[in-house]
């Protein structure tokens, strides 16, 4: 009998991401390509081979119909799981780099735009969602993560997020927390900003210069936010 070996961590690893825990059976028969709780199974039934070509991450009810196969029946074939597989991993492999493509994208709009209007706009978005619209646009455009147990302040925060979400300036998720010793639920936001953010806050900050009550506050909520000004320049 052959022996069990685990297969080392980044061998693992490996599998997880190229396959993006989805089942290159249930894509494969289905185009199901939803994430899937699941394992790593080998295709050719030998437990003591970790290469990756034998490895492949299937779905709980695929794993137990692929080592289940008789003769009886025309099971899953190893041949056609591994041509499922190469499919999952073509397309996912596609998909980053499509995000890259994504990324280069936005890196060469704003490389190209019109800083100033970028700016108004923030400014006029941010507007909507409060009448402080200067301080309330710089704040976002700073801010990587943040929680808020307070509605009012975290509903206009959100929505000008979807403004510059669209807009391609950022990405963002939030998710509604219960926090121990506090009866009201907490909403943490967490924000992925691209360098074109920093930029835009700087342009903010120096548009009030000559108003030092405006700028004083600015300053003091990039303390608070410890945003240092742009990192990189776009
Ligand atoms: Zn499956």
């Amino acid at each position: 009998m052959t022996k069990r070996t685990k297969a080392p961590d980044s061998v693992q690893t490996e599998i997880l991401v190229q396959s993006r825990r989805r089942c290159c059976i249930c894509y494969g028969l289905n185009r199901d390509e939803t994430v899937k709780r699941g394992q790593i199974a080998h295709v050719d039934g030998d437990p003591s081979n970790n290469s990756l070509g034998n490895l492949v991450y299937l779905c709980f009810d695929h794993h137990d119909e692929f080592d289940s196969r008789t003769s009886q029946s025309k099971g899953l074939l190893k041949s056609e799981v591994l041509k499922y597989r190469e499919e999952l991993y073509y397309h996912f492999g596609n998909w980053a780099a499509r995000i890259k493509r994504d990324e280069l994208l936005n890196f060469l709009a704003f490389k190209y735009a019109h800083i100033e209007s970028l700016t108004e706009a923030a400014i006029e978005a941010a507007g909507y969602a409060t009448c402080f619209g200067k301080e309330h646009a710089f704040d976002v455009l700073i801010t990587d993560e943040v929680d808020y147990c307070d509605g009012d302040l975290y509903m206009p925060h959100i929505s000008t997020l979807d403004y510059y979400a669209s807009w391609g300036f950022l990405s963002f998720s939030y998710e509604e927390r219960e926090v121990e010793d506090d009866d009201l639920p907490r909403v943490f936001i967490s924000v992925k900003r691209f360098p074109v953010c920093d930029k835009i806050a700087e342009n903010i900050l120096e548009s009030c210069a000559n108003d030092p009550e405006v700028h004083a506050r600015l300053t003091h909520l990039a303390d608070y936010r410890g945003w240092r000004g742009p990192k990189s320049t776009v």
